[in-house]
């Protein structure tokens, strides 16, 4: 197979011009939702070992990182942690999302041309509040890194593409109203799969309509069906909105053996995709096969992004005549490709006609499942549809915690890109709610990200930590 032609966001100028793929490998020994969770450590002991076997691990082209423990600020940067970001992490949680911050500052400082950081606690299904655990995340690894990457090195567009299986809700919560951060996420239908959302008609909020894109695949889609949808919207979606840097979600549970999945990618199918959309981090997401599937997939997204003849790259059971993709499923997916692209190249006109509709502040509310903690929350969101930004938002949330404990905290976050008005409307807000605070809140959050300050008052005991 023949690589591809570097894409616009490879070519930029990097120093040195580093020809070095980077790793990091982190398995979490002491993390594990329970001893039979199909979310365990011999996620990524198996795939070590496959590409130890390989001597994947002593080629020129690949470099090894060993990952750092993440800051508690990285973690305040994206979500509202309650009652308190301690309260929601493990040391392994740092050290997941450390280990993307390492090969971030790799690929930045021009070590490494891109960088694979396989890692776990998984983090997709983390939300911008998070209450506890879902769909076995509680802090979500991608956004952590992005945000450190905003701030650390200015980079300003961001593409995510999430390959897992399942619908990437939490990052497309974390940039719902991001329009600086294009979300492009494929999936099982939500009909048929947890966490049920990530339709056609999920597109972002008010202010950033068209900078998510979901793409429900139907249960048994192919190779061939998942490279059109790459090609056919993914790949020139990316080429129109210009990232200066593409995420790779890369979770693996689309493969043939998932037990926890109905679809029939191979690993060559995700090799194929790797080296076609050539992210320059892409981060471990699911991916449950743990004997079979695993250790081949991560080999083959690696080769991809080290640009290592893979070939030969094929699982000892897989054969080809049975993943015939289906006529009935290409024309669903056709349609879908159809309909996100006039969504995508239509977008500023999609805000312009929201602007239209609400006045000073868009509302909604919502309900939100966590599965694997059984809380269930409800949310009141309220957007300033601003003029000059995306608008700073308030999220009041409310929670009964498995322990019994209810928590209402409110929320208000500023974006990165938020203008002076509503960083000091923002601002002022949250210093009249601690001032004479509404009893109904246990805390009141401010994040800061115009300042890099994210501030926190427990209202009983009328105390602030400020990270
Ligand atoms: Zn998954
Ligand atoms: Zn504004
Ligand atoms: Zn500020």
């Amino acid at each position: 197979m023949k690589r591809s032609e570097p894409r616009f966001w490879q070519s930029r100028e990097k120093a040195g011009k580093p020809t070095q793929t980077g790793i990091v490998f982190f398995p979490a020994f002491d993390w594990a939702i329970s001893p039979t969770h199909p979310e365990r450590e011999e996620r990524l002991l198996y795939t070590r070992d496959q590409l130890f076997e390989e001597g994947i691990m002593d080629l020129p082209q690949i470099r090894e990182y060993q990952p750092r423990l993440a800051e508690l600020k990285d973690i305040a940067r994206v979500h509202f942690c309650v009652p308190s970001i301690e309260a929601q992490i493990t040391e392994a949680h740092l050290v997941a999302a450390g280990g993307a911050l390492v090969i971030a500052d790799a690929l930045m400082n021009g070590e490494v041309r891109n960088g694979f950081a396989l890692v776990r606690p998984p983090g997709h299904h983390s939300m911008r509040v998070t209450h506890g655990n879902r769909g076995f995340c509680n802090i979500n690894n991608e956004p952590i890194m992005i945000e450190y990457l905003r701030k650390k090195y200015g980079i300003k567009r961001i593409a995510i593409v999430d390959t897992d299986v399942h619908h990437g809700d939490g990052t497309q919560d974390i940039y719902w109203h991001d329009p600086d951060v294009l979300f492009i996420s494929f999936h099982q239908d939500g009909r048929t799969l947890y966490p049920g959302s990530g339709f056609t008609d999920e597109i972002g909020g008010p202010l950033a309509l068209g900078t998510t894109l979901n793409v429900p695949l139907p249960p048994g889609t192919t190779d061939t069906g998942i490279n059109f949808v790459l090609e056919e919207l993914v790949l020139p979606v990316l080429e129109k909105f210009q990232p200066e840097l593409v995420v790779n979600s890369a979770g693996q549970d689309n493969h043939y053996t998932d037990p926890l999945a109905n679809m029939r990618f191979s690993a060559r199918g995700y090799a194929v995709l790797n080296e076609r959309l050539a992210p320059d981090i892409a981060v471990l997401e699911g991916g449950y096969s743990v004997e079979t599937a695993l250790p081949y997939v991560n080999l083959g997204i690696l080769m991809a992004m080290a640009g290592i003849d893979y070939s030969n790259l094929y699982e000892p059971d897989y054969q080809a005549d049975k993943f015939r993709e289906s006529s009935d499923r290409m024309r669903v997916l056709e349609r879908i490709v159809r309909e996100l692209t006039t969504v995508f190249d239509n977008r500023e006109a999609l805000v312009a006609a929201a602007r239209e509709k609400h006045d000073q502040f868009a509302r909604r509310y919502r309900r939100i499942f966590y599965d694997t903690d059984y809380i269930h929350e409800e949310q009141q969101e309220n957007l300033r549809m601003c003029p000059d930004c995306p608008g700073y938002w308030t999220i009041d949330s409310q929670a009964l915690h498995q322990v019994g404990e209810r928590y209402q905290v409110y929320c208000i976050s500023v974006p990165v890109q938020g203008c002076p008005r509503c960083h000091k409307d923002a601002v002022e807000l949250y210093e009249k709610m601690i001032a004479a605070p509404d009893r109904r809140f246990d805390f009141v959050y401010l994040q800061d990200r115009v300042d890099d300050v994210y501030r926190q008052f427990d209202v009983t005991r009328k105390q602030e930590r400020v990270l």
